[in-house]
């Protein structure tokens, strides 16, 4: 079931090029309504709700219609994403709310570094993984 973005709270990203949603979307799905600055999913029959969408968007303007054994009709689940932490609005049909609030991160914001106490990247034909350095596996020429 597709993604919908709610019209009154999307700003179309304030008049940026690329918006949000449209530079989130694995598929390249979502798009802009240029006249209105209204983001909409474009091919809603390929969308697979992965979410990513929703949870970048800085107005909270983007739902997905979850399937009916997931979230019952009426139901709805929001996540409000910052730096630190999703929290996640769950919505019952009978109007309950609960919310969860998980951390995204260990590390401050900005200081990752990806690749640290990984072995250096080795011969790119070479059929072992990443970390799998030193063991004898033979090459592709
Ligand atoms: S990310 Fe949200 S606010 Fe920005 S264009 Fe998409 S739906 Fe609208
Ligand atoms: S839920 Fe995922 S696939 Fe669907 S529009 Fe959003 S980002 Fe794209």
């Amino acid at each position: 079931m597709p993604t919908f973005v709610h019209t009154e709270k999307c700003d179309g990203c304030k008049g940026g090029d690329v918006t949000v949603c449209m530079y989130i979307c694995p598929h390249d799905l979502m798009a802009l309504d240029t006249e209105r600055m209204k983001a909409y999913n474009q091919e809603p029959d390929q969308c697979w709700e992965c979410m990513s969408c929703v949870k970048a968007c800085p107005q909270q303007a983007i739902e997905v219609r979850s399937y009916a054994d997931f979230v019952p009709m009426g139901g709805a689940v929001i996540p409000l994403r910052t730096d630190e932490a999703i929290m996640w609005t769950i919505k019952f049909r009978d109007g309950e709310l609960k919310r969860f609030k998980f951390p995204v991160r260990t590390t401050p914001v900005g200081s990752i570094d990806p690749y640290g106490g990984k072995p250096e990247a080795g011969d790119i034909n070479s059929q072992l993984l990443f970390t799998e350095v030193g063991q004898d596996m033979p090459t592709i020429s």
